[in-house]
Parts: structure tokens; sequence; C-alpha cells
């Protein structure tokens, strides 16, 4: 579903990615994890086209993601994003941040995309909330009105980049229990975080990245238990 190839990118002269090649199979979860600056979010943000790269490939269902214009917008629908920040619009409702984009992307009636997207709060636990603005939740409010704003654009693959990582510890769960139901739902996802415990419970690969490089890749159980680079070795001492 999801195809990278070759990509590589420079910010001036740092090589931020290099060589990548990831293919994401449809229903496929893939945690990210390496150190600060690896490069996680750059490849997060090359795959929407948030980011240009220098050379390579992405392709996402077959389709080579234009530079621009109109196709880019509707394209870019099909790749919903999560952040760590939650960047939602503070000035617009619970309701209204979910619904806002399927009318002006995808050109939803108003009434059928406020129904689908009270159905979304629904499943994302936070459907009371509807009618509050943003600054009015808790950090894990926000971020499950945040996952839920992007599956309202209907997208093919969805990316988090760290996105329990501002919140407050008791949060945290409440916000890895709905992308853990995401991914059991056959949803296509890309998750850069550390949390173990989501990467156990969800992926199917883990991805790590060392200096704009995949280094190593595995399943998730035996990343963790036996990791074979040294680089990872060391990395996961630090974190576990
Ligand atoms: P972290 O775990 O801290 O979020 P990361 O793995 O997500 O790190 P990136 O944010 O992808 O790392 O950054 C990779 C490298 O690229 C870093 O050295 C960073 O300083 C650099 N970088 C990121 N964005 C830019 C930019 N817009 N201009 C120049 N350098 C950048
Ligand atoms: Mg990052």
């Amino acid at each position: 579903l999801v195809r990278l190839s070759g990509v590589n990118k420079w910010f001036g002269e740092l090589h931020v990615l290099q060589d990548i090649d990831l293919s994401i199979d449809r229903g496929e979860v893939v945690v990210v994890i390496g150190p600060s600056g690896s490069g996680k979010s750059t490849l997060c943000r090359a795959i929407n086209r948030l980011e240009p790269i220098d050379k390579g490939e992405i392709t996402i269902d077959g389709g080579r993601l234009p530079e621009e214009g109109k196709e880019l917008a509707r394209l870019r629908a099909d790749v919903g994003m999560v952040f760590q920040s939650f960047n939602l619009f503070a000035h617009k409702t619970v309701l209204e941040n979910v619904a806002l984009g399927p009318v002006k992307v995808r050109k939803k009636p108003k009434a059928e995309a406020e129904g689908r997207a009270r159905e979304l709060l629904e499943r994302v636990g936070v459907a009371s909330q509807a009618d509050k603005y943003p600054a009015q939740l808790s950090g894990g409010q926000q971020q499950r009105v945040a996952i839920a704003r992007a599956l309202a654009m209907e997208p093919k693959v969805m990316l988090f980049d760290e996105p329990t990582s501002a919140l407050d510890p008791e949060m945290i769960n409440e916000v890895l229990d709905v992308m853990v139901g995401l991914a059991k739902d056959g949803m296509t996802m890309v998750v850069v975080t550390h949390e173990m415990g989501f990467a156990r419970r969800a992926a199917n690969r883990v991805v790590f990245m060392d200096g704009g490089r995949i280094v190593e890749t595995a399943e998730p159980e035996t990343f963790f238990t036996s990791p074979r680079s040294d680089r990872a070795k060391d990395f996961l001492s630090k974190i576990l």
C-alpha cells in the first residue's frame, strides 16, 4: 500500500534520509523507533509530502504522490497524520474540527460530515465533548479528537509521530488503546513511538532507524528481546 524506494533527503549538508526502502502492506502496522535526530519525523513527513524528498520514489496505493496542486491535496487526504502536538483548530468546536476536512476536501454535505464526526468521536471515546473547544479538553482527549479528525478523511494509511510523548502518563493508555483498536480493525499504520507495550500489542514489524538509515527490521518480540545490531542494542539499553 505504501512503498518507499531509494528515498534520500538532505537538509543542506545533513543527509537525513539515506536510501530508505520500505514497503507497507494493507493492514500492516509498522512501528518506527530510533534515537532523537535519526530521521523518524522526516520519514513520516516525507510520506505525505509535507517534506519534499531529493531522490527516490514514494507511492501510496500504486500512485506516485504529485508534487503540488489539487491532486496533492486529494492524495494527502489518503494519508492521515497525528502529531505529538494535537494541532486542533482552537476556535472551532471538537465536532467542527472533525467535520471540517470532509466538507472542505472531500466535498461532503455538512450534515453528513457531522453525523460521521459524531460516530468517530464515539469510537475514540469523546462523544460527550463534541460541543466543547479543544482547550477545554485534557491532552489525552485532544489527541483522541486529533485521531478522529484524521479518520474522518477516510485515509488509506495513518501516520502517528510520537502521539503520546506530550501526554501525562495517565493519559497515554487511553490514546494507545484507541490506536490498538484501529490496528485490530485493519487500519494500515506507521507509528513513531517508543511505547514498547504498543509495539508488542499491535505492531507487525519494528523498524529501527539511526543516522537517517533503516538499520534493522524485525518482529516486535524479536527486536526487543534479541536485536541484531549493536546500535539497536545500545539504544534499547537506554530506553528499557
Ligand atoms: P526526535 O526523536 O527528536 O523527534 P527524529 O528522529 O524525528 O528525532 P527528525 O526530526 O526527522 O528526527 O530530524 C532528523 C534530523 O534532521 C535532525 O538532525 C534534525 O535536526 C534535522 N532537521 C529536521 N528538520 C529540519 C529542517 N526543517 N531543517 C534542517 N534540519 C532539520
Ligand atoms: Mg521526531
